[in-house]
């Protein structure tokens, strides 16, 4: 059964994007039923994959379908979105975050807008690694297929991956789905490369930690302890660090890690615990501060973004946004007055729409590239989703 032995099996989150009928969900289906035939999946159809289930994600409406499988040697989770406004939604937001991406594009037109735009996304939100599928084989001959893939890889260049060693796998989705033995080759081509091409999620608990700080409170005799759950890294005690946010740059020691009150000698990426925290005074932490190694964090006030605004409909507002646009960012744990600019020939963004945008922040804090944060309103709806892209000095 592919859920039992999942377990043991390294897990990877992939996806199909790409241009509207290109084959995405009749790619994923296929997949499926072919990976079926030797028990490392349960077959889903076509339309079980196409009426995608709502899902509500920090107010945000996302249309995706989520179907796993497996190969020998690994469990894929795989998401399939309806419309190119999901896709959009859900790579901006980050809610399956894809350590590679199936580029599924048709031979029969080449790359189109859509296959731009998520490539552009692909490339902003960080994921790595892209396999092109070339699909709809049984409607070109050779010559259209090769001119097709040397448009691909070129493509991927302009983007800013290696579009020379880029693993291009050409075939028929729609073929493989209804059982043709020769199309199902290009399934089993197309799992060995994502075994092969797809590195192993990096294990987070090996990255510098960082450490937001959801609220402090100080203990009789023995000092400050910050409370608040470890993003990514491992921290032991004894551990140099520094607290950086809001203007400020502290140095410290962690003296003692606790998880539920209990002295621990480490914890990792994911667990909620409390740092007691060395030469610091009560008033010097605020919330969202981060707690990082030192000299390996920075903090910023100014950055690029990619942000997507949500209609009316998904409860965002029901008026263009302008250049100068203020609100609260929420990041992380902390939330913080930004001011959102447009460039020329921008001149503003619509409900639904998404787009580059520059943002200043009140204060300096730790951000990175591939940030995600929200924009809300007074009243505390979310009226938009971004992810950092660059850093602006
Ligand atoms: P999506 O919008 O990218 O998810 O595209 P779909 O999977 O819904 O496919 C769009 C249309 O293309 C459907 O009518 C499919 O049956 C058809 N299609 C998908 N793959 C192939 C293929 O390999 N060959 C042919 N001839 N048609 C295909
Ligand atoms: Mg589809």
């Amino acid at each position: 059964a592919p859920v039992a032995a999942a377990r043991a099996k390294v897990h990877c989150n992939v996806g199909t994007i790409g241009h509207v009928d290109h084959g995405k969900t009749t790619l994923t289906a296929a997949i499926t039923r072919v990976q079926a035939k030797t028990g490392l999946a349960k077959f889903v159809a076509y339309d079980q994959i196409d009426k995608a289930p709502e899902e509500q994600r920090r107010g945000i409406t996302i249309n995706a379908t989520h179907v796993e499988y497996d190969s020998p040697l690994r469990h894929y989770a795989h998401t399939d979105c309806p419309g190119h406004r999901d896709y959009v939604k859900n790579m901006i937001s980050g809610t399956s975050q894809m350590d590679g991406a199936i580029l599924v594009v048709a031979a029969t037109d080449g790359h189109m807008p859509q296959t731009r735009e998520h490539l552009l996304l692909a490339k902003q939100i960080g994921v790595s690694h892209i396999i092109v599928f070339l699909n709809k084989t049984d409607l070109v001959d050779l010559e259209t297929l090769e001119l097709c893939e040397i448009e691909m890889r070129e493509l991927l260049t302009d983007y800013g991956y290696d579009g020379l060693a880029t693993p291009v796998v050409s075939g028929s989705a729609l073929k493989a789905l209804e059982g043709d033995l020769e199309a199902e080759k290009c399934i089993a081509k197309l799992m060995d490369v994502l075994d092969s091409y797809l590195p192993e999620p990096r294990r987070d608990t090996t990255s510098p930690f960082l450490f937001p700080i959801e609220n402090a409170f100080s203990v009789a005799q023995r000092g400050i302890v910050a409370i608040g759950t470890l993003v990514r890294g491992r921290i032991k005690k004894g551990d140099s660090a520094e607290i950086l946010g809001h203007g400020s740059e502290l140095k410290t020691v962690i003296a003692d890690v606790q998880v539920f009150r209990q002295s621990v000698p480490f914890v990792e990426a994911g667990q909620n615990c409390g740092l007691l925290l060395r030469n610091v005074k009560p008033d010097q932490l605020d919330r969202g501060m981060i707690v990082c190694p030192p000299k390996i964090s920075k903090a910023y006030n100014h950055f690029k973004a990619q942000l997507y605004f949500l209609t009316k409909h998904e409860g965002g507002r029901n008026k263009p946004v302008r250049s100068g646009y203020q609100q609260q960012m929420f990041s992380y744990t902390w939330n913080m007055e930004a001011r959102i600019d447009l460039r020329p020939p921008m001149e503003m963004l619509m409900p639904g729409d998404n787009g580059e945008v520059y943002v200043a922040l009140r204060k300096h804090m730790v951000l990175e590239p591939q940030q995600r944060f929200t924009i809300r309103e007074a009243n505390q709806s979310t009226v938009a989703t971004g992810v950092i892209t660059s850093l602006l000095p």
